[in-house]
């Protein structure tokens, strides 16, 4: 999977032409084989459903509430994002659980949530670089990780996203070891926590990926996908991460 957060970019007319051309691109004979989840905001959402759905690219939401209504002002609940027509939705982002104050117990209630309205829960967890220097990421994350997951739900609606809060948009990225130490961490845990076997969870890594080093981090051992910021605002740049997955 390699899924986009456009995060809070894009208007009306420049979300349609990149949704427009990423279409285009996976119409193509040669489209490469993973799924494409593209997760642009959410006044954005109704607008591109069918330009990207009728190329087969999944719609998502950046974040949900874990209600389902109610006077919650400002909010989207993850009925409103599936009626929109999303299958997804990035949940525990670095950005909101430091913008928000979310913590993993408010994200274990949307990931709930989500997986009641029918969606895939794209789960967001990272060590800050105080915790990478501190040799205490596996921890954090792992912390991150038990108190972020409901009791519902497994590997088929639930994909884990690796986001090392210092990696994001930064243009730096751990190495392969730390981040392929880091994919197993999750899985053992994740396997342990839901089935005590082997789940075919999806780990995605996130974190300044580009067109450049997507083949060296695709490559790595446990990596199924990324998660993409920055590069996925340009289609061509997003096209060339998917093409990893080959053609
Ligand atoms: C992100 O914020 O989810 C992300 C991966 O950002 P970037 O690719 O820009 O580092």
């Amino acid at each position: 999977m390699v899924a986009a957060n456009w995060k809070m970019n894009g208007l009306r007319r420049g979300g349609r032409d990149l949704a427009r051309a990423l279409a285009g691109l996976k119409r193509a004979a040669d489209a490469p084989a993973c799924d494409i989840v593209i997760c642009p905001p959410a006044t954005l959402l109704f607008e591109l459903r069918d330009a990207l759905q009728s190329a087969g690219i999944a719609l998502g939401g950046q974040d949900c509430h874990s209600e389902g209504m109610g006077a919650h002002t400002g909010d989207i609940s993850a009925d409103m994002l599936a009626d929109c027509g999303c299958s997804h939705v990035i949940l525990g982002h670095s950005e909101r659980r430091m913008d928000h104050g979310e913590t993993s117990k408010m994200v274990c209630g949307k990931v709930a949530a989500a997986l009641r309205a029918g969606l895939c829960a794209i789960l967001c967890v990272g060590e800050s670089e105080d915790d990478r220097e501190a040799g205490t990421a596996l921890e954090v994350v792992g912390e991150q990780l038990r108190n972020s997951l409901p009791e519902a739900g497994g590997s088929a609606d639930i994909v884990i996203a690796y986001e090392p809060v210092w990696a994001i948009g930064t243009g730096r990225t751990p190495n392969a070891g730390e981040i392929g130490e880091m994919h197993q961490h999750i899985r053992n845990l994740f396997d342990a926590l839901k089935t005590g076997g082997k789940s075919g969870l999806r780990v995605l890594y996130g974190g300044s990926v580009n067109a450049e080093n997507a083949g060296d981090i695709l490559s790595i051992a446990g990596v199924d996908g990324a998660l993409v910021g920055g590069a996925s605002l340009s289609a061509e740049k997003f096209w060339n991460i998917c093409a990893h997955y080959g053609r």
